[in-house]
């Protein structure tokens, strides 16, 4: 067996297939440009590493999140689709 860790080129092969496959909008602030694989349901909760627990989500985001429950981060931080249309620029 291997470490089982979370780190190298196990996470560079999950990045590349979740990227592929949901796209580069981070799910965590809606911005474009993600770059690393989140977890739905954190790893420390008994989240999996399948494609259908993780999301692409930008580092930062990712770590400031850490192991906070979706929901709760979703409170914290609400998506920008869901603020009203403003275009004042
Ligand atoms: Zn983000």
């Amino acid at each position: 067996m291997t470490t089982g860790g979370w780190g190298g080129r196990r996470v560079a092969a999950l990045r590349a297939a979740v990227l592929a496959h949901y796209g580069t909008t981070c799910h965590l602030c809606g911005m474009p440009g993600a770059d690393s694989p989140d977890h739905v349901i954190p790893r420390a909760h008994g989240g999996t590493d399948d494609l259908a627990n993780l999301r692409p989500a930008h580092r930062r985001c990712n770590s400031a999140r850490r192991d906070m429950p979706l929901e709760q981060w979703r409170a914290a931080h609400p998506l920008p689709s869901r603020a009203p249309p403003s275009r004042r620029w």
